[in-house]
């Protein structure tokens, strides 16, 4: 038992590097760009040309993923300015296409692919004007080969994190209370997209009103980012676990086909949620980071789950107090909830076994209402607020439960 912990608390530690790498620099100060004009797909079902323009030569990696099948290619700082890559689609078998930062110092390009594809050729032309070359032919299933030369991506090159002590105490009021705040998406994954905006750009906006108001009632606030990067969900925990996180909130605004939710909703987890519309969010959460290359091998490991589910039996009763606390303070403030408040949701953000933790739904992208209210400061202000009172208030009873149950 105690060494499946320790595997679980290294693990996170690991985990880490992606985090310290995010939080110790601010943007990215890219050096190269890409050339729209120079850069194209060309081919055909069988064979595609993927042309990326750059203003000057810059390290780069390709490799193959699969379910579902992409080519991931990672690039040394490339910015890609306004280029939107669905503008580039049409010829040759690339099914979709995303590209954007994904961790400081690192850009990442994803090719959706209809099925298995060899890598040809994927070169750098250095001379006059740069270009990264790569040629893709479709291959049986048996030739396929994902993951060759992932294990020299971006992400096993980045520098070793130092190393936390997690051993973080319930919280009984005698100290600040820690939060960290998860804006939802970021960089080469936007989340929801309407009318010129992006959930990833609204939800880091009122992420730092939020941080403003929290840390201004006396609390410490950690942020699992504060640029427009990439985060993964696991780096996501991994964040709250190593600033000893005695409250996790993640922000979101996501996007309803249906169109008809409208309102703010206070989710917390519940690994049997059957709610049709909430799992196709988390299906779409967890796809976000799935397309955007990362590895999701050697998740699975079963004893470690039992060990987690053991740890939140613990907590549930917090989270849930947490859930209603916060719904009855968005309330109060006379903010618009959705017509059911507080839902649980199979969202992997919210697995962390030990820190109570929520997430938000602010409103909905899909609503034109909720968006104007988004960009609205006053409105961000007062829901800013509101969440702020909620934490308050059940941090108080929390606490008092805690110095009860010490004695
Ligand atoms: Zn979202």
């Amino acid at each position: 038992m105690i060494r499946q912990l320790q595997r679980l608390i290294w693990a996170a530690v690991s985990l880490l590097m992606f985090a310290v790498c995010a939080q110790a620099q601010t943007g990215l100060s890219a050096l190269a760009q890409l050339d729209p004009a120079r850069t194209t797909i060309t081919g055909n079902a069988e064979r595609t040309q993927i042309s990326i323009g750059l203003s000057q030569p810059i390290p780069f990696k390709a490799y193959l993923l699969d379910n579902p099948p992409r080519l991931v290619v990672d690039f040394r700082e490339l910015d890609f300015g306004n280029a939107n890559p669905k503008d580039f689609l049409g010829q040759g078998g690339v099914a979709a296409l995303r590209w954007g930062p994904f961790q400081p110092g690192w850009s990442r390009l994803v090719a959706e692919l209809p099925g298995p594809v060899t890598i040809t050729q994927a070169v750098q032309l250095t001379q006059d004007q740069p270009q990264i070359r790569i040629d893709l032919a479709t291959a049986d299933p048996a030739d396929f080969m994902p993951r060759a030369g992932a294990a020299h991506s971006a992400l096993h090159n980045l520098p070793q994190p130092a190393q936390t002590d997690p051993s973080a105490t319930r919280q009984d009021g005698s100290r600040p209370l820690r939060i960290v705040l998860d804006p939802g998406h970021g960089g080469l994954d936007p989340g929801a997209e309407a009318a010129g905006t992006s959930e990833a750009v609204l939800v880091l906006t009122f992420a730092r009103d939020l941080k403003e108001a929290l840390t201004r009632a006396g609390n410490e606030v950690v942020m699992t980012r504060s640029e427009n990067v990439f985060v993964p969900l696991e780096t996501r925990m991994t964040v709250a676990r190593a600033s000893g996180a005695d409250l996790f909130l993640s922000l979101h605004a996501d996007a309803l086909e249906s169109g008809i939710a409208t309102g703010a909703t206070v989710y917390l987890f519940d690994g049997n949620a059957s709610d049709a519309a909430s799992q196709k969010l988390a299906e779409r959460h967890d796809r976000a980071d799935l397309l955007a290359g990362v590895d999701l091998e050697g998740q699975g490991d079963r004893v470690a789950h039992v060990l987690m589910d053991l740890a939140r039996a613990e907590t549930q009763p917090r989270t849930v107090r947490l859930s209603q606390v916060m719904a009855g303070a968005i309330r109060s403030a006379g903010i618009k909830m959705h017509k059911h408040p507080v839902q649980g949701a199979n969202f992997s953000v919210l697995r962390s076994p030990d820190i109570p933790s929520l997430l938000i739904e602010l409103g909905f992208m899909s609503s034109k209402a909720d968006r104007d209210r988004l960009l609205d400061a006053d409105w961000r202000k007062q829901m800013a607020q509101a969440i702020v009172a909620g934490v308050q208030a059940w941090a108080q009873g929390d606490a008092a439960e805690a110095r009860l149950l010490r004695q």
